[in-house]
């Protein structure tokens, strides 16, 4: 399996993937037609547009490209009136295959309500749109804060060794974020030089694994006693703290 990324518009990620075996070229969440296009081309083919969600920045391109490469268009059974082009309904649970890359649908409800991401069991390897991003997480537009932390708790227990590819490069601005609730965590100390050294050079900071995101991503941290702390919030829920987390985000 070879993941390409296409860094679109300002801050989006598409991602190309590719079974060198039955030559199968997949995209998820093209967020435009011209610079997906320009990644494509070299391949002559497009079968498969996978959507996370339906927002317009990650299905931007799905008309364009489906009409130049007659593509597959797969998306969420909730989403089948606002997916554009949309053939394929996914279900929760469901399995489908990418050539030989078979993935598994996981219903990730919150940033909306027909959110999903992708997990490739064999490659452990998960799209998660605007769902988990690396160290932050997305907004909740139509879900509630509920849905969303249960979401981010099915992709918090995927194997620990997972890639994780997400919809957006945020992860400068999350981990300022981080650093004001949970300053004294060495593994984000880490992972600071390692963004910085990332962006300098204009390179993602994608993919992230699981595991990582277990020790530095607050939003999986709701946990922990020293945010708790932080929070002045000690005797709160780990679902509590998730959506207090969550509203100082969106003012941050
Ligand atoms: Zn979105
Ligand atoms: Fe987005």
């Amino acid at each position: 399996m070879i993941v390409e990324i296409i860094p679109c518009l300002t801050d989006n990620y598409s991602y190309i993937i590719h079974d060198k075996k039955t030559n199968t070229v997949s995209i998820i969440d093209p967020s435009e037609f011209t610079r997906c296009d320009e990644q494509i081309k070299k391949y002559k083919k497009l079968d498969f547009i996978l959507n996370t969600h339906h927002h317009l920045d990650h299905v931007g391109g799905n008309l364009e490209l489906k009409k130049k490469y007659n593509s597959k268009i797969l998306g969420f059974e909730l989403d089948r009136n606002r997916i554009p082009g949309i053939d394929i309904l996914l279900k929760e649970f469901q399995k489908y295959k990418l050539g030989n890359l078979e993935f598994e649908v996981i219903f990730v409800p919150g940033h909306t309500k027909g959110h999903i991401a992708f997990f490739f069991n064999k490659e452990k390897v998960v799209f998660t749109g605007d769902t988990l991003f690396s160290l932050g997480c997305g907004r909740v537009f139509e879900g509630s804060h509920k849905e969303m932390f249960n979401s981010l708790c099915k992709i918090k227990s995927l194997p620990t060794e997972t890639k994780v590819y997400c919809g957006h490069e945020y992860t400068k601005s999350n981990l300022n974020f981080c650093l004001t609730y949970d300053k004294n965590n060495i593994h984000l100390q880490k992972k600071l030089n390692y963004v910085d050294e990332k962006l300098k050079n204009n390179l993602p900071t994608i993919p992230t694994t699981i595991n990582d995101e277990i020790e530095t991503n607050i939003f999986l941290r709701c946990d922990d006693e020293e945010i708790k702390q932080a929070l002045n919030l000690k005797e709160s829920s780990e679902e509590e703290i998730f959506s207090k987390l969550r509203d100082l985000k969106d003012s941050f």
